[in-house]
């Protein structure tokens, strides 16, 4: 079909105001917050499951690629288009039900993250996933990329939280998958597939998600230490002390320098720091500083000083903590976030890496992540102008990429593969685990039309 011809079937199925063609809107819709960019032929405004089946039933029949997306929020250039049909599911944010007998929302795939959290935290539950993108993120986008934050270290990442989903597939089909049960042995779990697919198996359409009950009280432990090494014996006690912290977040010298004024008053950062432990207890009040106290201890046994937080101060250090990533932005016109994750055990020598390949590049290196679960975000600053910098950079992503390998790391803890990664997918997974993903993907989008080239290599194994 000329392409008038499939953007005129679908103006037809779904009415005109669902099918955007204009430069602007092509152009609004063409990246997401990495420094990728596309641009789409059509972009789709959904309302309903039964809009994003003929979306797709159109493409199916047509060879159109669809690239579903939720807010372009993403960090590995996940839902940037390359021509076809940016599928933009933000009008479907309707949140059906939140049931706190049976500890259950049921939402639609474009309802922003924050919008979840502040209506269940209303009924005293708690949605658990918590990305620093949350006030923008969508529902779906956070499934598609199985997105985490700080507290999945004691809660998990999204896949932990969802029980059932409905997904439309590459052909317009309509599956629902998994069911209400925490609980679900029932053949294949399509459900785990699904999450962190990326777009390329199905466009999840509505989720049913696990709540918890929320915690009451909130008590925050910091220490600082001179050396990686140190760093990362303290995160090594924290993981294993009995009070299981409900997140661990590390932050280098250099965010402490960027954040000297959010902190003062709070801790006094010495010439001699290295790094910052920021540990943080979800429980009731009372429990909450006690166990807070009881790591504080821990860290003040392997003789280090710790402090603990809580009320206006810790709200504090938390905004402070949130407000990183903008600051980290604001250095220059272009930041690369990776999420390289290695085992705890080898934190320290990933961190003397990372210093290794600031010097062997010349590129200005910011790291900061969620250390209980080995997740760090090495991120670059620079300006992807000047080729000779972006040049620089590249071969530092490749080094850095290379050196978690090494520790038996991965590519990436929660952002996903999506174009950017691409190229590595192979240092990282053997010939057997591409020949399954290759062959799941042959199975459900014969056609290839959904989401080509990203997060998975091409059926013939290419990147
Ligand atoms: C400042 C900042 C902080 C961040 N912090 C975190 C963090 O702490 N943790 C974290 O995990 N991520 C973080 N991110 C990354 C990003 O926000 C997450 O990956 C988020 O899940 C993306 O959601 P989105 O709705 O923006 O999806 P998009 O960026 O629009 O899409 C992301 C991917 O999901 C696919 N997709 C989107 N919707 C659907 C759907 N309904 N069905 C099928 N596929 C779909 C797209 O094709 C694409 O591959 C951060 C990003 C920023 C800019």
């Amino acid at each position: 079909m000329a392409n008038a011809a499939w953007i005129a079937e679908l103006r037809s199925r779904l009415g005109g105001e669902m099918v955007l063609t204009g430069h602007a809107e092509l152009v609004a819709y063409g990246f997401d917050a990495t420094y990728e960019q596309g641009l789409p032929e059509a972009v789709v405004l959904p309302r309903t499951t039964q809009q994003v089946r003929h979306v797709l039933a159109v493409a199916h029949a047509s060879g159109i690629p669809v690239f579903p997306r939720g807010a372009g929020s993403g960090l590995s250039g996940g839902s940037v288009p390359s021509g076809g049909i940016a599928l933009a599911l933000t009008r479907m944010n309707t949140i059906w039900e939140v049931n706190p007998e049976a500890l259950q929302a049921e939402v639609e795939a474009g309802v922003v993250t924050a919008d979840l959290q502040r209506i269940v935290r209303e009924h005293g539950l708690l949605y658990a996933p918590d990305p620093g993108s949350a006030s923008v993120s969508t529902i779906g986008g956070n499934i598609a990329e199985n997105a985490a934050g700080p507290h999945s270290f004691r809660f998990g990442p999204t896949s932990h939280h969802v029980l059932g989903l409905e997904v439309v597939l590459a052909d317009g089909e309509v599956v629902t998958l998994g069911g209400r049960t925490s609980k679900n042995v029932s053949g294949y779990d399509l459900v785990r597939l699904i999450v962190g697919s990326e777009g390329t198996l199905g466009v999840v359409t509505r989720a049913r998600l696990r709540l918890l009950p929320l915690p009451q009280g909130r008590a925050s432990a910091v220490t600082v230490a001179p050396s990686f090494q140190a760093i990362q014996d303290l995160i090594v006690r924290l993981a294993r002390s009995p009070q299981r912290p409900s997140s661990i977040e590390f932050l280098d010298r250099a965010c402490l320098n960027l954040l000297s004024e959010d902190l003062a008053g709070l801790i006094t950062i010495a010439p001699w720091v290295q790094g910052l432990l920021l540990t943080d207890f979800l429980a009731p009040p009372q429990e909450a500083v006690a166990e807070a106290e009881a790591a504080a201890d821990v860290v003040r046994s392997a003789g280090f000083e710790a402090w603990v937080f809580t009320g206006d101060p810790q709200a504090r250090l938390w905004a402070a903590r949130e407000r990183l990533s903008p600051k980290v932005a604001r250095i220059a016109p272009t930041k690369i976030s990776e999420d390289a994750t290695v085992p705890i055990d080898k934190i320290a020598a990933f961190l003397d890496d990372l210093q290794h390949i600031r010097e062997e590049f010349h590129v200005d290196l910011i790291v900061f992540g969620h250390a209980g679960d080995g997740n760090l975000h090495p991120n670059l600053v620079v300006d992807e102008r000047d080729p000779d910098m972006m040049d620089r950079a590249k071969k530092a992503i490749d080094a850095l990429f290379r050196a978690a390998l090494r520790h038996g790391g991965t590519l990436t803890g929660e952002h996903g593969i999506g174009r950017l990664k691409r190229p590595y997918l192979k240092l990282c997974l053997s010939p057997a685990e591409i020949a399954m993903m290759t062959a799941i993907k042959r199975a459900l989008d014969p056609r290839g039309i959904l989401n080509p080239g990203k997060a998975i290599l091409d059926v013939e194994g290419r990147s």
